[in-house]
């Protein structure tokens, strides 16, 4: 057994309900905040739910303007991202091939989703990892969960049903989507820039089965979970004490491999796309890297995230007209950064939820000094 590095408890920070946000009327709730959840030594941590899920209309303020229509009082654009590999990463693509087939000298390989061995991260998975994150740092539902939330029903996924005239949905869904909302960011393939033709040894991430981290004593849900990174993913095919390790090998991003990706999105507030900001790791005061695919108890998938670009059209002709935007439209650089920290600090204000912020950033902190587990966790 490894010893990772003693988790520290958050009991010396200020325990208090979110920022107050002027759009919520439920942000006067003075409901104590749930506490952080000691996840001992294990590779993951647990973000406490925010105190209650707040929903409204996906349309906001401007109900009788179409989910289709740009509208001018919101920003609707393009993010422009570099994704950068500082562990070797894995997004399985359920194959495993005979290495000669695939020109690996290795009996088998479990490949990658790739074409012809440019590696590719699918828009569904980044997607579900900024979600799960936004979903963290947001008064919002437990979306795509297994658990039983029959003792917290308020974290229920949201859904609209036009026939009870239940149209409300939670911050992460309005962004991401709900049944019965299309969402307002949608993800491409995330694009490796070069070949790769490295495989790495995958040791089974197997062992007893613990018990379901998500719930405490009472039957309630905890936390979300998210990963450590670790400053290396674990290849070794021996165990401390020599044995061999089950496993196998996999064709894996190397450390320092670019991936390079577009978000599109659509009619959100200036918090809402600084909230991603900040899940894209811009905001220095909490500098965070992504967990993406396989292998994450073992500190595989961390990638960090930089934003190259912005495009947001100011008027709808341009949008539809124009092939070369003006300067302002098309922030980089400097310009860029400073309407990035402008929105940050708006997420900051309006969206995010700090006690949650605090814990995310420290689990997902980078760089990091963790060790990623070697063994049994
Ligand atoms: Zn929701």
């Amino acid at each position: 057994m490894s010893t990772p590095k003693p988790i520290k408890k958050n009991n010396n920070q200020p325990q208090r309900p979110g920022p107050r946000s002027p759009h919520s009327s439920q942000a006067k709730t003075t409901t104590k905040p749930n506490p952080v959840p000691d996840t001992g030594d294990k590779p993951y941590g647990l973000v406490p739910l925010s105190t209650k899920v707040h929903r409204e209309h996906p349309a906001k303020q401007n109900r009788d303007a179409g989910q289709d229509r740009f509208r001018d009082d919101l920003i609707s654009g393009k993010l422009y991202i570099t994704l950068t590999a500082q562990t070797s990463t894995f997004v399985a693509s359920g194959v495993v091939a005979m290495g000669r087939d695939v020109n690996f000298k290795v009996d088998l390989v479990k490949t990658a989703v790739h074409q012809r061995n440019t590696l590719i991260i699918p828009g569904s998975s980044l997607k579900g990892v900024i979600r799960s994150a936004y979903e963290a740092l947001t008064r919002s539902c437990l979306c795509k969960t297994k658990a039983n939330l029959k003792k917290t029903p308020d974290y229920i996924e949201c859904k609209i049903d036009a026939r009870k005239k239940k149209f409300d949905v939670c911050p992460a869904c309005r962004v991401f989507g709900a049944m019965g909302w299309q969402g307002l960011v949608s993800f491409q393939d995330s694009k490796g820039q070069v070949i790769s033709n490295n495989v790495e040894f995958m040791p089974s991430l197997y062992g007893p089965k613990p018990e379901n981290p998500m719930y405490e004593n009472s039957g309630k849900v905890a936390g979300r979970k998210f990963y450590y990174h670790g400053v290396k993913a674990v290849t070794s095919k021996k165990t401390p004490d020599g044995k061999n390790k089950k496993g196998i090998d996999a064709q894996k991003a190397q450390q320092g491999y670019i991936f390079k990706t577009v978000i599109q999105f659509k009619n959100l507030t200036e918090a809402e796309l600084g909230t991603l900001f900040v899940i894209l790791g811009q905001d220095d005061a909490h500098k965070i890297a992504l967990k993406v695919g396989g292998g994450k108890p073992i500190g595989m998938g961390s990638l960090v995230a930089a934003v190259d670009a912005l495009e947001k059209p100011g008027s709808p002709r341009d949008r539809y007209t124009r092939y070369t935007l003006p300067e302002s439209d098309r922030p980089t650089g400097e310009a860029l950064r400073n309407y990035m920290q402008a929105a940050i600090a708006k997420a900051h204000q309006d969206l995010i939820q700090k006690q949650q912020l605090e814990e995310l950033a420290r689990i997902l902190a980078w760089p990091t000094q963790r060790t990623a587990p070697e063994d049994m966790y």
